[in-house]
Order: C-alpha cells, then structure tokens, then sequence
C-alpha cells in the first residue's frame, strides 16, 4: 500500500458506516474511504462540513467500531479534537499528565513544557487561559506519550492567524524531529497546502475518498506563489470541495 521505501504506520479501510438512530433515518457517514499514512507524513484530509471526516477519525481511533472495514495502526495515537476538552478543575501540568498511561505519569515533562511555551502555565487552571493557550495544552496532552500518529480534528478553528500559525509550526516541528505521523482534518485548504505531504479529498456524505493528492515541494521551499498555483490548480480540478 505503501511507496517504495517508507514504513506505514496507518492503514484505514472503511468499506461502510451506518448511523442508525433509533427512531430517526440511517444515515450513511462514509463509504469506500480507504488510505494509508507513512512514518513522518504529513495528511490533511478535507471534505465538506457534514461529510463523514470526524465519523472516519473516530472510526480509525477505535472510538467507534460500529462499521464494515478494518483500521490498524492507531493504537498508539494522540488526539487533539475541536474543543480543548482540558478538565477544567485540573492544572494545565495535571491535565497534561492525564494523557500518559498510570505508570508514566510521573516522568519529566520539562522538555515538552518547554517546546509548547507552557512552562510559565504549568500551574494555572484552564479557565485562565486562551482558547489558543488551551488548544496548546490539549496538543501537549497528546504529544505526552511520544504517539507515532497524532490525529488532529480540525485543531486551529476560531483561533486568531497567529495562534494558529504557531500551533501548527509546533505541530511540524515536532514530525520533523520525531518521525511522527500526523493525520489532520481541515477546512482550512491554504492551511493544508503549508504543511501537508499528501491531501486526501473526500466527498460530500457518504465521504468517500475522491482524490489522494501529494505535494512534493520540501515544506520549507513554499512560498506564496507556490501555494496559490497549487490551490488554483486543486480548485479547477477539485471545485465542489475547493472554493475557487
Ligand atoms: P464532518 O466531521 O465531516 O463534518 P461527521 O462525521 O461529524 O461529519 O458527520 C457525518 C454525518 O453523520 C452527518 O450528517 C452527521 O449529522 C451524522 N452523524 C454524526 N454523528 C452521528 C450520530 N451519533 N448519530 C447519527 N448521525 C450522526
Ligand atoms: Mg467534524
């Protein structure tokens, strides 16, 4: 499945998923989205809002295994999500410490306060905080426990370019210096071409999976004319899913 050379470290094949609430319609979230993520790749995977993303992100974590496929590879997975989800009478070090297994809570985290620029709020709650500052501690939750893959739901939403310029630099960062794999949902394409190694474009409900699009330009040789041929060239090729 995967090129030649490169370890894979995700294999995602979702052939169907069903919602059946009682008393409501079915819906179907996903049908034929399969895909795989090497060791140190960068993915973005974008589609229309509603159309199965978060459904295949929680498939392939193991949070819902009501579906027709097989996912492996994410047993050893960080997840940031949307919302922060921090507990909120827990310091921000607390909170931290809760994405470690019970044997490993103990273990030096300097480095990583560090990294994130958390070290001055390791003891405040967070309440105190931004949503940028709780979106970093919910990044350093999930980088806690050195995952090979960290899944993002659409992690930046609602913060301001800067904040989200620097948690997404955090993000690479830490791929380039750790082989880490990172899966990313995004509405966010300009975001997506910055640092993605590979695309995957899927369609309105049932999500299925209509384009897997590498981009093969070395992340620190883009620059803005690269980016907007790129997105030119995605939303002639891509226009129900790629504003023009
Ligand atoms: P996305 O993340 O792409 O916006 P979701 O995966 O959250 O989309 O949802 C895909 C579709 O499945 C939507 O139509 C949504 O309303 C439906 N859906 C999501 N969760 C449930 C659920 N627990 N029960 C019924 N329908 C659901
Ligand atoms: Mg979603």
């Amino acid at each position: 499945m995967s090129a030649a050379g490169a370890e894979s470290v995700l294999h995602v094949a979702i052939d169907s998923k069903w919602y059946r609430p009682r008393g409501g319609e079915p819906v179907e979230a996903v049908r034929d989205l399969a895909f795989s993520i090497r060791a140190g790749e960068i993915v973005c995977l974008i589609g229309p809002s509603g159309a199965g993303k978060t459904t295949t992100l929680r498939i392939l974590l193991g949070l819902d295994t009501a579906f027709e496929g097989r996912v492996a590879g994410a047993e050893q997975a960080g997840i940031v999500f949307q919302e922060p989800r921090l507990l909120p009478w827990r310091s921000v070090e607390h909170n931290v410490r809760l994405g470690l297994p019970r044997e490993r809570r103990g273990r030096d985290l300097d480095g990583l306060f560090g990294r994130l620029g958390l070290m001055a709020w390791r003891g405040s709650y967070p309440k105190a905080l931004s949503l940028g500052m709780q979106r970093r501690v919910a990044l350093a939750r999930a980088l806690a426990d050195a995952p090979r893959v960290l899944v993002l739901d659409e992690p930046f939403v609602s913060l301001d370019d800067t904040a989200a310029a620097e948690l997404r630099s955090l993000v690479v960062d830490t791929v380039d210096q750790t082989d880490m794999s990172v899966l990313m949902v995004t509405h966010n394409v300009a975001e997506a071409i910055e640092i993605a190694d590979r695309l995957l474009l899927v369609s309105r409900r049932p999500a299925s999976l209509i384009a897997d699009v590498p981009l093969a330009r070395p992340r620190r040789t883009r620059d803005r004319a690269w980016a907007e041929a790129t997105r030119s060239a995605l939303a002639a090729d891509y226009p129900d899913i790629i504003a023009l």
